[in-house]
């Protein structure tokens, strides 16, 4: 066949498949990264469940997911705790000992296993600038950081910025349709942080998922919809997890629960991906 005769087959294709989706996205991302960026031990988890489970500990989760885009690259969304962590073997105390974060493998070194490297990462995305999202945002320079305007101007106004001051920045105001074919759409979804946002993707083969960032931190948060006493905002958190409830259910989309260690250890890792 013909490239001339191709080009209108594969273009009633995408029609087809487009048309299937209450929802159009033409589903130009090919891989999904799901990355290893740290793991903490906390001794109560009332912390984020206020009043439940009082004095139970839990073990948390910390993912970076790399999205690779046929023609537009590769955005990274969350970068984790700090890489520096991966060389203490105790981990880093937090909260006066009430959290330990681990970092078993570096970012750089998973990255460099996938043979990806920093300089070919055109976006970080960040759900907030809490440090185990923030971690390693100076190890990607050239690549534009996807914040809210809101979460900037707060995290910079902290007595320690969040990453280099003069790191390329593009200041959201709201949701984001990154490469501008639906196929991820930063979610505006404020309340855990002034600016926190959270990320809507569609694959091909894996459907609809929504990356939580820290809209909520465990499953048993998300069905019974606590908010975290040291959130910023309780209304707005409450209003964002509604938001992104109605998405899933209009979209017949997963949530991937960046801390929850349960979803995750279930989950592929890389150098394997989701399609
Ligand atoms: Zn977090």
């Amino acid at each position: 066949m013909t490239l001339a005769r191709l080009i209108p087959v594969v273009a009633a294709g995408f029609l087809l498949c487009a048309t299937a989706y209450a929802a159009q996205s033409t589903s130009a991302i090919d891989r999904l990264y799901v990355l290893d960026c740290g793991w903490a031990h906390a001794a109560d988890q009332s912390r984020w469940s206020p009043g439940v489970n009082v004095g139970q500990p839990i073990d948390l989760s910390d993912n970076c997911y790399l999205v690779h885009h046929v023609q537009a690259g590769y955005l990274l969304w969350d970068t984790g705790i700090a890489d520096a962590v991966a060389a203490k073997p105790d981990g880093v105390s937090v909260l006066n000992g009430a959290m330990v974060w681990h970092r078993p493998k570096t970012l750089a070194e998973q990255l460099a296993i996938i043979g990806v490297e920093p300089d070919e990462i055109r976006y970080v995305g960040v759900s907030h600038t809490h440090p185990d999202h923030v971690g390693n945002v100076d190890l990607f320079p050239k690549a534009i950081v996807l914040i809210q305007k809101a979460e900037y101007d707060w995290a910079f106004a902290q007595p320690t910025p969040p990453f280099s001051a003069g790191h390329p920045a593009m200041k959201l105001e709201g949701d984001k349709d990154v490469f501008g074919d639906g196929s991820a759409v930063i979610l505006s979804t404020p309340g855990h942080t002034p600016g926190h946002e959270s990320l809507l993707l569609h694959l091909p083969k894996t459907g609809w998922i929504v990356l939580s960032g820290d809209l909520v931190h465990f499953k048993d948060n998300w069905d019974n919809r606590r908010v975290p006493g040291f959130n910023a905002n309780k209304q707005k958190s409450l209003d964002s997890m509604q938001r992104v409830a109605d998405i899933l259910a209009e979209r017949h989309a997963q949530l991937w629960i960046n801390h929850d260690k349960e979803q995750s250890d279930q989950q592929r890792r890389a150098p394997e991906y989701y399609e």
